[in-house]
């Protein structure tokens, strides 16, 4: 595709993002504020909620609280804890199957990204039983609305409590799909540090990244608003100011409360203002190697930045000042350069490579390829990027 055509698409895109009318969900956070959902539960009246998560986290004993909360408050409940790391479609449709037998009337989506995803697209399922998962793909093919959708994030990372969008595997056609509809936004998020206390630190470090590319992302694009800019920068100097120690000190119940509240910003600024590169080629990762998520976007983070260069230094400096890394008489081109040095450190500190080591260099070509489809369709990108660039930047990542 051609620059101009890719920036025409953008600007259409970007008319048509701004028609959506975003709803905020209603926040519930702090220390154990986990057992006040089932008190707003009972506000309306509903008798029996679907908990959609994984078998984990139920061993775990982490929803204890929740689950004693709702027979306090006379909830029945049914537990689907069958969440697959990445919900397939018959994942989802064997959620909706059990919602649906056991005649429920509302969804607790209770975990990270998975549990969300699968709870996200069940609902819509419920109430849509005419259009099939395929069919939902893209932007506003949800129809009717979802029951009541209430999130408890277990990890800060995905921020999907507070986005529009859920994501599904295909693996009839090897494919991963996003369904985006304004009608899945929860109507509650509960942000509960007690909850991610006990994430091991690698998984903190890697959520932790996931949410600044996010905050990143969202805020060098074209796509972004005050409104998400303001957003971003939150959650940039929250990252900065607590991810590393929150790494080594996982117990610090502040940090963690900061932390889910930076995801949650983050959230709300890419589901408006959408990501880009780092992103589409982290999702390459993810499907051929089954690197994580988080993890791949800390790698290529900052090889994108660099990649980006002059084009986002106002943009990166601004970030620099909104993580209070600056000092008075730096220009914004050294602000630059230092908000990507201290990403670099950020990642040496919490064990995160900066290669890739399941890597192949003949894999190259086709990780290029699918990650500039990915972006150019649908991305915000500040710089857009060419295939023989990508293949330079992506064998940075090669281990050595
Ligand atoms: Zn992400």
């Amino acid at each position: 595709m051609l620059n101009w055509s890719i920036r025409a698409k953008q600007h259409l895109l970007k008319a048509g993002s701004k028609l959506i009318r975003y709803k905020n969900p209603t926040l519930i956070e702090g220390k154990g504020s986990v057992g006040q959902l089932a008190v707003q539960m009972q506000k309306w009246n509903l008798q029996h909620v679907f908990i959609v998560t994984d078998e984990r986290l139920l061993e775990l004993r982490l929803l204890d609280s929740l689950l004693s909360s709702l027979q306090e408050a006379g909830i029945r409940y049914t537990i689907f804890d069958q969440v697959q790391q990445n919900p397939t479609i018959e994942n989802v449709e064997a959620a909706r199957k059990m919602y649906i037998e056991n005649k429920c009337d509302s969804i607790i989506a209770f975990g990270g990204g998975s549990p969300m995803d699968c709870a996200k697209i069940a609902a819509a399922r419920v109430s849509n039983p005419e259009i099939a998962i395929t069919k939902m793909k893209g932007y506003f093919k949800v129809r009717k609305k979802i029951p009541p959708l209430y999130a408890v994030p277990t990890t800060a990372g995905t921020g999907s409590e507070a986005t529009i969008a859920a994501v599904i595997t295909d693996p009839a056609r090897q494919e991963k799909f996003a369904i985006s509809d304004v009608k899945l936004t929860p109507k509650i998020a509960v942000l509960d540090p007690e909850l991610t206390i006990g994430l091991p630190p690698h998984i903190t470090a890697a959520t932790g990244m996931d949410v600044l590319t996010h905050a990143i992302e969202s805020f060098i694009g074209v796509f972004s608003t005050p409104y998400t800019e303001d957003l971003s920068k939150k959650a940039v100097r929250i990252v900065f100011q607590h991810l590393e120690h929150v790494y080594h000190n996982g117990e610090d119940i502040k940090a963690r409360e900061e932390m889910l509240r930076a995801s949650y910003y983050a959230g709300m600024a890419f589901t408006r203002a959408s990501i880009g590169y780092v992103h589409a080629i982290a999702h390459q990762f993810g499907g051929l190697y089954h690197i994580p998520h988080g993890l791949a976007n800390a790698i290529v983070l900052p090889y994108i930045l660099e990649y980006y260069g002059e084009t986002i230094e106002e943009e990166l400096a601004e970030l620099a000042i909104a993580a209070e890394i600056h000092e008075a008489s730096e220009s914004s081109a050294a602000l630059a350069v230092k908000f990507i040095k201290r990403i670099k450190q950020m990642n040496k500190q919490m064990n995160i490579p900066n290669i890739v080591s399941s890597l192949k260099e003949e894999d190259i070509p086709l990780i290029a390829q699918r990650a500039l489809m990915e972006a150019n369709h649908s991305y915000p990108v500040p710089k857009i990027m060419n295939k023989k660039d990508c293949e330079m930047i992506i064998k940075k990542m090669l281990p050595n």
